[in-house]
């Protein structure tokens, strides 16, 4: 194959929605702009209307677009070695484990590809601990309600919104849901499904609820939880798909609140873009044996030594400072917004890179209309839920960006108000 062979060029170009329904199945409510290019934390649609992007893939471009080190990473690994079987030693696997077991409480990962298999090796993990170490026969694990954890089958059944569970049961046996930081609640749970025998195998939770309107777990509630683990031998599972990885400013959510999983799960931000999803544990629930757990794509060398060089990114000097700084900059930004338009905007909340702006309820303003105003003016946001308006930008967004992003979203405000 020469290397100057060029790509054959699809006819249409797909940058009209109607060609693209056609053979694309509908299962999502799409903007109609067709994205074509980016660079940093800009992107341009096929108009060449130029965004700065605060979605970033929903908090995955970690580095933003086209990143020098992203390109070389990827480049490195597709002329090295792609993709091999895990019936072999993956080097960049194993480098990638040692990078996630140096910078966390873990011990040990398991490489897949999304968020909802990496948090159903979890489930799967939890379920043949409490069999094999606490002979628990019916297994049950607690979420959170307004909770997200995927959507595959049992991810949208450990999910606690029915909306996303509608239409597709019978769902998966084993999870019951508990209002997000509410100790009272949950002990009641815990205590009314272990009333006979212990049946209490994990709580699955995340650190912030992401999907679920940007809302940060509380650090009493997250030490208690973790108290009563240990107590009563539950096994705690962060699911930290969208806050982990710098995202907060920490590497991990679970910083944010003073506790350590015994398990914990990743994606989005792990690859910067590629796919990949991890699975990290504690060796003390570490009951895997070969032929429990498995996935073809899973860990593949490409994957792995590009999801390593973006971890690597965290270590170099300033980088989450500069997480910690923006992030600080763009909250105080919001709350400035939050006082501008105090008829509208009823709170501002988040950690580092991950905000959200929560309009109030009775208002006929939603989400999905400051995102839609905003994208006019040239800034990518994306809704958390009906009311909240959620800021998840490339985890290098400049100080500048931040400012003009401030700027346009107070312009659209103004325009909807
Ligand atoms: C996005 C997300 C998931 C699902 O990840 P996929 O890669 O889409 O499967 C799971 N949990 C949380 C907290 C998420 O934000």
């Amino acid at each position: 194959m020469s290397p100057d062979m060029t790509l054959a060029k699809p006819t249409p170009a797909f940058y009209d929605p109607a060609d693209f329904d056609r053979y694309v199945m509908k299962t999502y409510g799409r903007f109609p702009i067709a994205l074509t290019h980016g660079e940093g934390c800009r992107v341009w649609d096929a108009q060449e209307k130029e965004y700065l992007d605060f979605v970033a893939g929903i908090a995955t471009c970690t580095l933003g677009h086209a990143h020098p080190r992203l390109i070389e990473a990827v480049n490195q690994q597709i002329q090295t070695l792609h993709h091999v079987s895990n019936l072999y030693y993956i080097p960049p696997q194993g480098a990638l484990a040692q990078w996630l077991v140096e910078h966390s409480c873990g011990d040990r990962a398991f490489f897949c590809n999304s968020g909802a298999e990496a948090n159903e090796g979890a489930i799967k993990l939890a379920r043949k601990y409490a069999h094999t170490v606490r002979g628990i026969e019916n297994p049950t694990i607690i979420t959170a309600k307004a909770s997200f954890h995927g959507r595959t089958l049992a991810t949208i059944t450990a999910t606690g919104q029915p909306k996303y569970q509608k239409n597709f049961n019978p769902l998966v046996p084993g999870f019951v849901y508990s209002p997000y930081n509410d100790i009272d609640a949950l002990e009641a749970t815990i205590e009314e499904l272990d009333a006979q025998t212990p049946q209490v195998a994990a709580i699955l939770l995340e650190a912030l609820q992401g999907e679920g309107g940007v809302r940060p777990g509380d650090a009493a509630f997250f030490q208690r939880v973790r108290q009563l683990c240990d107590e009563k031998g539950i096994l705690l599972i962060l699911d930290e798909v969208q806050v982990g990885v710098g995202r907060t400013g920490k590497i991990w959510g679970y910083e944010n609140l003073g506790i350590e999983p015994d398990i914990f799960t990743s994606a989005k931000g792990l690859g910067g873009g590629i796919p990949i999803g991890a699975m990290v544990c504690k060796s003390g629930c570490d009951v895997f044996e070969p032929g429990d757990h498995a996935s073809t794509f899973g860990g593949n060398p490409f994957a792995c030594g590009v999801a390593l060089s973006v971890c690597q990114m965290l270590d170099e000097p300033g980088f989450l400072e500069n997480v910690r700084e923006r992030g600080e900059q763009l909250g105080q930004g919001l709350e400035a917004i939050a006082r501008q338009f105090p008829d509208s905007v009823v709170d501002v909340r988040g950690w580092g890179l991950i905000r959200g702006l929560e309009i109030k309820q009775d208002l006929e303003l939603t989400s999905i209309m400051v995102v839609k105003a905003a994208m006019e003016s040239g800034l990518l946001l994306v809704p958390a839920g009906p009311k909240v308006v959620r800021f998840v930008p490339p985890l290098i967004v400049s100080q500048g960006e931040i400012d003009r992003a401030l700027e346009i979203l107070t312009g659209a405000l103004s325009s909807l108000v």
